[in-house]
């Protein structure tokens, strides 16, 4: 466990347009885990769209003050005393946070595999604190075991398959519009701008499809990290100091970022 009490982290005070500067950088205690939690010493953080969905107001916040950043990469610092055997981390190692981190378990889409659809569903750093601090705690059962084989930059953008689908609802009709009869055009985004009207010949006949896709399942991100084990994924991924959280959302609302920026302690 750290020897410090406290900490860094940015927190979303205003939510609203970066210009505003929603985003404060703040001294807070070092989170405690749960009995059914690990905390964990962030070593990098990607920056998402969604980040900025919540530190802009678009995706209202969950938590008052939340700290945002759901593509954590870091080391267990304490395991809580309730961790199972099932949790299976120890001190020291390195683990992944990800957007989901609970499910109830009972419902009807988690016992069908769906949980990514769960009422009860929660998510890091909308209903609880992120990775854009010093220190960030996850449910054991939500940790990642991550891929040897890459940097800790280079993993965090890979925590997130949830997008890289730009929020902007007029690109959906060049898309449908480009698609192969019987296409599928799959929007992974949290947020969409409103779609414009479809015209049925030129962007839904030949049985083209929309759907949305919710986050990721824990099985989908599990799945995917052992892909990644076995194929080297090259990573684009432009780095921040965590200090300049603000100017990394920043650059990504206006389209300076390419690739998956990452902030870095
Ligand atoms: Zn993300
Ligand atoms: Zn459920």
């Amino acid at each position: 466990m750290a020897t410090n009490r406290t900490m860094t982290a940015w927190q979303v005070r205003r939510p609203g347009p970066m210009s505003t500067r929603p985003l404060e950088r703040v001294m807070v205690d070092i989170p405690r885990p749960a009995g059914d939690e690990l905390l964990v010493a962030v070593q990098a953080c990607g920056v998402c769209r969604t980040d900025l969905h919540v530190t802009e107001g678009d995706l209202p916040v969950h938590r008052r003050d939340v700290t945002p950043g759901h593509e954590v990469v870091g080391e267990v610092v304490e395991v809580g005393s309730a961790v199972g055997p099932q949790g299976q981390f120890s001190v020291g190692d390195r683990v992944g946070i990800a957007w989901l981190r609970h499910t109830c378990g009972v419902c009807r889409f988690c016992v069908r595999g769906r949980e990514n659809l769960c009422p009860e569903s929660r998510y890091t750093g909308w209903d609880a604190d992120g990775g854009y601090a010093e220190f960030a705690t996850v449910p054991a059962d939500f940790a990642h075991r991550l891929p040897t084989g890459y940097s800790d930059s280079e993993l965090a953008p890979l925590l997130c398959a949830g997008i890289l689908f730009a929020p902007v609802g007029e690109l959906v009709l060049p898309a449908l519009e480009a698609l192969d009869r019987g296409g599928t055009l799959a929007i992974a985004g949290i947020h969409l701008s409103d779609i414009p009207v479809l015209n049925y010949q030129r962007h839904l006949f030949y049985e083209r499809q929309l759907r949305s896709v919710t986050s990721n399942t824990r099985a989908d991100a599990r799945e995917f990290l052992a892909f990644a084990e076995q194929h080297r994924i090259a990573v684009s991924h432009p780095t921040y100091p965590v200090d300049q959280a603000d100017r990394a959302l920043t650059d990504l609302a206006d389209g300076r970022i390419a690739g998956a920026a990452v902030l870095l302690p």
